[in-house]
């Protein structure tokens, strides 16, 4: 019995930058269950990366579309030429953020209002903005995954503006839950354990984060991009069906302890 029920869906997955993204990740997760995976990028460098990546997956129905999460423009355009080749969408992972590297090194009180919009336009209102743009074509039970961070909740060293982000982003995610709940559609975030990837670079002291999940942890180690791959995949099916406006931590256990 397929309990996961992917093959042959389409999922849009958003934040592929090279193979370690998190993003990277699910996508190979979801061609292997058979879903049609279509990919959107902000730069050509990263296009040029999936593109790469994608040629030991030739067998596959796959797409790469331009995003820039940060225009209403290449939102609508991306979606509408999704909606265009591929008619229904059964699924979207947000996994994308950004903040400047000035606002995660300085003292968080320095955080520019320049800063702090960017970081929420860029890492959280970019989940609403592109729940509207797919909405035309979500399916009538999709789900739309986004990734978090434990600096949602507690005050991370280095995390800053970026923590203030992923509140907010948990918070729309929520709120698109209940408003979208009325359609059959759900919205749920992971929160990832920390993983070595490009936008981790951004971070201050990832290292010793990673020290310290690994000692605390209640599994006494790391997580890492297959571990959430699953879950993420497990959001996505029918065998999550009963869940939405969720935070769910695949981070070892690190989220509850003091
Ligand atoms: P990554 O750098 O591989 O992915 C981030 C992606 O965001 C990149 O592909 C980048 O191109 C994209 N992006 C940034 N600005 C964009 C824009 N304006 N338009 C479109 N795309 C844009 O790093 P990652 O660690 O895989 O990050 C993916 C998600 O997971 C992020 O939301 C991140 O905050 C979250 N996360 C990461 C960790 C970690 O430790 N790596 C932990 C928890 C959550």
């Amino acid at each position: 019995m397929d309990l996961i029920q992917l093959a042959g869906k389409n999922i849009v997955v958003m934040g592929v930058a090279n193979e370690r993204s998190i993003a990277w990740g699910v996508a190979k997760r979801l061609m292997e269950v058979g879903a049609n995976v279509i990919f959107t990028y902000r730069k050509e460098r990263s296009k040029g990366k999936i593109e790469k990546l994608l040629a030991d997956y030739e067998a596959y129905k796959t797409a790469v579309v331009e995003c820039d999460v940060n225009s209403d423009e290449s939102i609508a355009k991306a979606f509408e030429e999704i909606g265009a080749a591929f008619g229904t969408i059964h699924g979207i992972v947000h996994s994308v953020a950004f903040a400047h590297a000035e606002d995660l090194k300085n003292r968080f009180v320095e955080t520019t209002r320049e800063g702090y919009a960017f970081a929420q336009d860029t890492s959280a209102y970019s989940l609403v903005a592109v729940s509207k743009a797919a909405k035309p074509y979500l399916s009538e039970d999709a789900s739309i995954v986004t990734m978090s961070y434990l600096g949602a909740d507690r005050v991370l060293d280095g995390y800053n503006v970026m923590g203030v982000a992923k509140a907010a982003l948990e918070a729309a995610m929520r709120y698109l839950a209940a408003d979208l709940g009325t359609d059959g559609i759900r919205v749920n975030a992971i929160s990832a354990g920390a993983i070595r990837t490009l936008a981790a670079k951004g971070v201050p002291s990832f290292n010793q984060i990673l020290n310290k999940i690994g000692e605390t942890a209640p599994l006494k180690r790391n997580t890492n991009q297959e571990e959430v791959a699953d879950m993420t995949i497990v959001m996505l099916s029918r065998l999550s069906r009963g869940v939405t406006g969720e935070t769910i931590y695949v981070d070892s256990g690190y989220n509850i302890m003091g």
